[in-house]
């Protein structure tokens, strides 16, 4: 299936949420940052944690324009564009464009699924292991997530394209080594661009699952990446 049959085209951008926090994952971690969340995604992972741009997509439809003066109203320098999956909304290079033309920092939040040239500072791309596939949900939703969650050629192209950070949950040591070869695919990347998040929304969980993955990640020439603002204001909606 091509990637462009399921972008959305059109002047409007359905938004969950928009506010001001600290980033607590990847390379600005501790950064101050304004967190766009477009609703809508065309993956429907178990895990996910932000089902309300997801399973259950809410939220005002919104032009490009108005996204932008939203998030410039916050005094933030760096801007995260987060989902959902920001990538299906056609409208999203001209809230790029917006944003950059003030002079923030915008990082891309992005399962990489679906391609669109987009100005942004930093790519962050999000691939989805075969396990991240969806409980409990229809037998359409769990083939088209199984069809659609892994676009090796988009990862790539983005890759080339932009500053990136690639960032892989990982619940279980097999989920681990399938990173492994997911990156084999890849080919050439910078291991140190590689990062492994625990996947869990509560700090004892998060503990738990660093005892193995941190000595994982050094053995295998990656990096490892706590989820901070769990550990800073827990799994809490508007952070
Ligand atoms: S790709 Fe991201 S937003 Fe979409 S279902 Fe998976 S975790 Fe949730």
């Amino acid at each position: 299936m091509e990637s462009k049959i399921r972008l959305r085209k059109g002047a409007l951008i359905r938004i969950s949420e928009i506010y001001q926090s600290v980033q607590g994952e990847g390379f600005l971690t501790g950064v101050p940052s304004v967190f766009a969340r477009t609703s809508g995604c065309n993956l429907r992972c178990w895990f996910c944690d932000t089902p309300y741009s997801s399973w259950r997509p809410e939220g005002d439809y919104l032009t490009a324009t108005q996204v932008a003066e939203r998030v410039l109203a916050f005094s933030a320098s760096h801007v995260v564009l987060t989902g959902g999956e920001p990538m299906i909304y056609g409208a999203l290079p001209e809230l790029c464009a917006s944003i950059a033309a003030a002079n923030r920092h915008i990082t891309i939040e992005t399962a990489a699924t679906i391609y669109q040239s987009v100005p942004c500072d930093l790519i962050s791309i999000s691939p989805k292991l075969s396990s991240s596939a969806p409980r409990g949900a229809s037998a359409g939703w769990i083939h088209a997530h199984e069809h659609r969650r892994k676009r090796v050629d988009i990862i790539l192209r983005l890759m080339s394209e932009h500053a990136y950070q690639l960032k892989f949950v990982v619940d279980t040591t097999a989920d681990a080594e399938e990173v492994l070869r997911f990156l084999d695919e890849l080919v050439d990347y910078d291991g140190q661009r590689v990062l492994l998040m625990p996947q869990g929304i509560t700090t004892d969980a998060l503990d738990q699952q660093a005892q193995w993955l941190v000595p994982w990640c050094s053995d295998h020439h990656v990096r490892y990446c706590s989820r901070a603002h769990i550990h800073w204001y827990g799994n809490t909606r508007g952070t």
